[in-house]
């Protein structure tokens, strides 16, 4: 007997309730978590809409496998279009939130519509309520999470809320679950706040069904010991990802000031070396399952930020508010990423909009006067000071608040040349003058310019595990290397494929795509025995294919058009000052390359970038087909 995904259906703007069961064709097809989100988006959200009206639907997709002992598979997908970028947004957390859902007898929550005051959203089990959050407006992530818990009386209520920035709309709000495990690209905070809606808590007491729950222990059992034994495994647990500081950093890769620079003198202070010497990290967790615990926390105890205490600092953070900021004053860091956690902001995209407000400085663009402060490169107080006001839109927070596109339109001059976005998503903290195959994934990622949609860390071949993974994409180890452009396109096409699997399952993606353990094929394995429905490695990867398709055609539908699919200016203009020949500089010529064999491979149209009639078909796509076909966006 197969068992079947189901789905929570809350509309706020009328108070009704609904649940629906998933047919088992769509579970096949969509997997669970992003793909069925993915559909849910396609299906309920029409063109043109605005992302803060009440027509956006917001959808919570907790990874199919979630609260089983499949490893490190606790975490959730948020689907909604992008306020930030008026485009298709998915955005992945970890934390409990997910199997507690999955616990409550629940995988998809889809919000609908506008609540008329702030409210919450309870799910105990099967009882499901709209309940007033007059109270809790205002308050942040911390303080509401905890009203929460002690107001419904339940210890361990695992809550999903918005703090200030998602009620002020800012661009870059983020959804925290758990407190510190942040929902955080794309604005999907704002998308929760357009709607009234403070928090989506939950507590479930069921147990998770299996169809052949022998044959799921056994390759869950295998996959935490490839998960535990993958060579960079011990790493990742002791530093978590802020042992990418020192080594990005040597290879001169590490975005500095704005993407000005690759390297950083102040590197040593932001390292994972120097927050653990440092006594800075207090401890280390794991999100639900998992087996690697990169998670950590860190309290800052002397000092004029003493008393600041947060999760992380990741890799990102630390760049974004730190090197990317000229700030070595890791204190400072670790203010501003706590301001983040508890007003509930992305800090890779509050780190790029302070930076870029540097830059204007720097350059006589914004004035001390016009900024109501000293904006010069280093000054950690000012990254603290910016970090509130965003949240607030207070001062020049209110401009930075609409992300840096839309900022440098305000500002104007050549301030747009050193905004380092695509599709108006600041880009995370990937040097990709240096790396091709991010840089191409990059460019085509639906979401804008991330990591986290198509994570191509094989590419540089750190490990005997990715170097075979190249290897089993490319048939030659040689491909492991970021300066090369052939084979890129080959390379992102299996890690879309591969990621957007990962993510449906519930797979945090450092195991399948930085570390190697969960394997297409055991994804399928899993798959197969946990819900009954026999699933090959191909079919799991066509599956994969099938929703990065489908997010591509999302975006169609809005009228994105190969234009789109872009780098930002500096990268495509300016060398990197360390640099010289290889690693130096993406040029437009060398993306376009690598743009046209993507675009190949995959049977789209390479002038505007829209897939073909046959390939929806041929990947069961008719309907969305049909729908191009007549809104004349089909090649
Ligand atoms: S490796 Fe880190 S991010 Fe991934 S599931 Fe484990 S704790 Fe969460």
């Amino acid at each position: 007997m197969s068992y079947q995904l189901k789905i929570l259906h809350v509309n706020l703007t009328t108070g009704e309730i609904l649940t629906e069961t998933i047919q088992e064709k769509i579970s096949k097809a969509f997997l669970g978590s992003r793909g069925i989100n993915a559909k849910l988006l396609w299906d309920n959200v029409k063109p043109g809409i605005d992302p803060l009206g009440e027509d956006n639907v917001l959808i919570f997709g907790a990874g199919a496998l979630s609260g089983t002992p499949a490893p490190c598979s606790g975490r959730t997908t948020v689907t909604c279009k992008s306020p930030a970028t008026g485009l298709y947004l998915k955005t992945n957390v970890g934390g409990h939130w997910g199997a507690e859902l999955r616990f409550a007898g629940f995988d998809h929550l889809v919000v609908y519509g506008k609540s008329p005051k702030p409210v919450y959203i309870l799910i105990k089990d099967s009882r499901v309520e709209i309940k007033d959050a007059s109270d809790l407006w205002g308050k942040d992530v911390r303080e509401t999470t905890e009203t929460l818990k002690s107001k419904e009386n339940i210890p361990d209520l695992q809550v999903a809320c918005i703090g200030p920035a998602g009620e002020n709309l800012v661009k870059m709000a983020a959804i925290m679950c758990s407190i510190y495990n942040a929902a955080a690209r794309g604005g999907a905070g704002a998308v929760m706040g357009s709607k009234n809606l403070k928090a989506v808590a939950v507590k479930g007491s069921g147990a998770i069904k299996y169809a052949r729950p022998e044959e799921f222990g056994k390759v869950a059992v295998e996959t935490r010991e490839a998960v535990y034994n993958d060579s960079g495994a011990a790493g990742l647990h002791r530093f978590g990802t802020s042992g990418s500081t020192l080594p990005v950093n040597e290879i001169k890769a590490y975005p500095t000031k704005n993407f000005q620079r690759g390297h950083f003198e102040g590197a040593e202070k932001l390292s994972g070396n120097y927050l653990e010497d440092s006594g800075l990290l207090k401890r280390k967790v794991g999100c639900n399952g998992c087996v690697i615990s990169c998670h950590r926390y860190n309290e800052v105890t002397a000092g004029k930020y003493t008393g600041s205490y947060a999760g992380g600092p990741e890799y990102e953070t630390l760049s974004a508010l730190g090197a990317g900021c000229g700030v070595d004053e890791v204190e400072a860091v670790l203010k501003a990423n706590e301001l983040c956690n508890i007003l509930g902001m992305d800090t890779i995209s509050v780190g790029a909009v302070i930076q870029w407000a540097m830059e204007c400085f720097e350059k006589g663009v914004i004035s001390k006067e016009e900024a109501g402060m000293d904006l010069s490169w280093g000054n950690g107080e000012a990254v603290v000071q910016l970090t509130r006001q965003i949240a607030y839109r207070e001062g020049l927070g209110a401009v930075l608040a609409e992300g840096v596109k839309k900022a440098a339109e305000k500002i104007g001059q050549d301030s747009w040349k050193w905004a380092i976005e695509v599709k108006g998503l600041e880009q995370s903290r990937v040097e990709t003058r240096s790396s091709n195959a991010y840089a191409l994934a990059f460019a085509v990622n639906p979401r804008g310019a991330d990591h986290l949609h198509t994570e191509c860390y094989a590419e540089f071949g750190l490990s005997p595990e990715a170097r075979a993974v190249i290897k089993e994409i490319t048939g030659d180890e040689k491909y492991a290397n970021p300066y090369l452009i052939e084979k890129r396109a080959e390379i992102v096409r299996w890690h879309e494929d591969c990621y957007a699997a990962t993510d449906c399952l519930g797979f945090c993606a450092f195991s399948s795509t930085a570390l190697y353990g969960v394997t297409p094929e055991r994804m399928a394995k899993l798959y197969s025995a946990a819900f009954g429905i026999d699933m090959s490695e191909e079919e799991l990867m066509e599956a994969g294919r099938r929703i990065v398709t489908l997010e591509k055609c999302f975006n169609v539908r809005e009228g994105a058009t190969r234009e789109l699919d872009t780098a930002p200016y500096r990268l495509m203009h300016e060398e990197l000052p360390e640099r010289k020949g290889e690693g130096a500089i993406l040029t437009k010529d060398k993306l376009d390359r690598m743009l046209d064999e993507y675009y190949e491979l995959h049977n789209w149209d390479k002038a505007t970038s829209w897939p073909k009639e046959e390939t929806l078909k041929a990947l069961g796509l008719e309907n969305v087909a049909v729908e191009l076909k007549k809104m004349n966006r089909l090649p």
